[in-house]
């Protein structure tokens, strides 16, 4: 199945479509739509489709949908601790209980290498054609994104501190003697090499990693930066209690949101990762309520990112509240897996959770936010929508698998029960990517391979780099003993 790719395709009457409703703004489903495509660019989405094609895809048994947008990943980190800090939590809220762990689990480039490549597979898989990449960069990674077919935003991270703990009480930070400015110029340079990479599918985006690991000249010179050559800006902020008490005794009585508006830095090219500890958050018993309208009135994104605050016992309060004062969001993975459908679900779900009786999100709500908010937050127009003039980055999913049934609601079938299992064919810029479920660009069964010898070779030199040179079992012991 595969045709030049500015020759005309055409899936042919696809049973449902999630097509752009330019009347309405938003998704609607379409019955029996055409969806053609060329050079890489959507020519049509909606009735017959009367153009010449050069391959036609019986769209019978299938929901064509826009491709995922994951604005919130770190495919170079994530998978690799995979069994190891799902049930971490934070059984001291001053600190994260994972510093330990991972001033013990010490990856290097090969690991880094292994994990990306097995997260890339993990997200065409699951139907994301777009991914704003979180990474602190590593030989090879531009090539790696542009090997594996998808579009993706490269955000080498850069800081001027380290966490670290000596306690396990609280967060202590290792400063370097340059302020981070090494790496905040090796991240201009790689942001430049995206810029200008062959694929044509690469862009970049401005990371100073964490609100709490950045000084405020190096924040001040990232968002001179993002402005100067027009690139959006992301940044790990109010993302953990720890944090949020950390900055607020550096900086009294101010908030981490409202630290980064002293600086500069809230603007409508920003993304917040996480803006989960706004002032608002119930844990915090904080006595002003600024945060979040200091968001919309800067116009900001945020990163949601649920599951991983859920896996520690916290959730944002709540998203329907974000939503209803305009503030734009995209949905992210963060940690593992790859799974944006599942994240969908969970950001749904919880967000029911924080408001309660008052919930006020919907599926479409979260369903636009995967696909035209984390087009926003790219600041292009022509993704996460089936329309004309819109790059060709869409879905198959197949209505026959069990999963998806009885099909009244196709994509509440997708989110809440069937998940990746049902992605059968992916395209990014025309190009497939999966076939039959198969990811087409990238060997997976290697990368499995590959990522496992990677995470058994480090687990088993934890005990040389823990302080109390425990072994991995005790640092991170499994959820059943193993008797035999
Ligand atoms: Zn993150």
């Amino acid at each position: 199945m595969t045709a030049k790719t500015n020759a005309t395709t055409c899936i042919r009457r696809a049973d449902w479509a999630i097509v752009w409703d330019e009347a309405r703004g938003g998704h609607a489903y379409r019955r029996g739509a055409d969806i053609a495509f060329a050079g890489g660019r959507i020519v049509h989405a909606g009735g017959r489709y009367d153009g010449a094609v050069a391959r036609e895809i019986d769209g019978t048994g299938f929901l064509a949908m826009p491709g995922l947008i994951n604005v919130h990943c770190h495919p170079s980190g994530a998978p690799i601790f995979r069994g190891f800090t799902e049930e971490f939590g934070n059984p001291r809220l001053f600190y994260s209980s994972r510093h330990h762990f991972r001033q013990a689990f010490v990856t290097d480039v090969a690991a880094q290498q292994a994990a990306a490549r097995f997260a890339l597979c993990e997200l065409l898989a699951g139907g994301v054609t777009t991914i704003v990449d979180l990474s602190h960069a590593y030989p090879g990674w531009l090539d790696l994104l542009a090997e594996s077919g998808i579009r993706a935003c490269a955000a080498p991270m850069y800081r001027s501190a380290e966490w670290y703990t000596d306690t396990g009480q609280e967060t202590q930070y290792r400063w370097a003697a340059d302020d981070g400015r090494a790496a905040f110029a090796e991240a201009i340079a790689t942001m430049d090499e995206a810029d200008r990479h062959p694929c044509g599918r690469l862009t970049s985006m401005v990371s100073p990693a964490q609100v709490d690991t950045c000084s405020e000249s190096l924040l001040r010179d990232s968002i001179a930066l993002a402005k100067r050559t027009d690139r959006p800006l992301h940044i790990h902020a109010a993302q953990s209690y720890a944090e949020f008490q950390g900055m607020t005794r550096r900086h009294p009585g101010v908030t981490p949101i409202e630290f980064l508006d002293r600086v500069g830095i809230l603007d409508e090219r920003t993304m917040l990762g996480h803006a989960v500890f706004t002032d608002a958050h119930p844990w915090l018993h904080w006595p002003t309520r600024r945060d979040v309208d200091l968001l919309a009135s800067r116009r900001v994104s945020i990163a949601h990112c649920p599951t991983v605050f859920a896996r520690d016992g916290s959730l944002l309060h709540d998203l329907g509240i974000y939503l209803a004062r305009g503030i734009n969001v995209g949905i992210g993975t963060d940690t593992h897996p790859h799974n944006l459908l599942e994240e969908m679900r969970n950001a749904e779900t919880l967000a029911r959770v924080a408001a309660g009786p008052t919930h006020s999100t919907s599926t479409a709500d979260l369903f636009a936010c995967a696909t035209t908010g984390g087009a926003r937050v790219l600041r292009r127009g022509d993704l996460g929508r089936l329309a004309a003039g819109a790059r060709a980055d869409l879905a198959l999913v197949a209505l026959d698998h069990p999963a998806m049934q009885p099909l009244y609601d196709p994509l509440r079938s997708l989110v809440y029960a069937a998940a990746e299992r049902a992605i059968r064919h992916v395209f990014v810029d025309g190009r497939q990517v999966v076939e039959d479920g198969t990811v087409t660009t990238l060997d997976r069964a290697e990368a499995v391979r590959a990522l496992g010898m990677a995470q058994t070779r480090i687990a088993a030199d934890v005990g040389r780099h823990d302080p109390e040179g425990r072994p991995i079992e005790t640092l991170a012991p499994r959820a059943l003993p193993i008797v035999g």
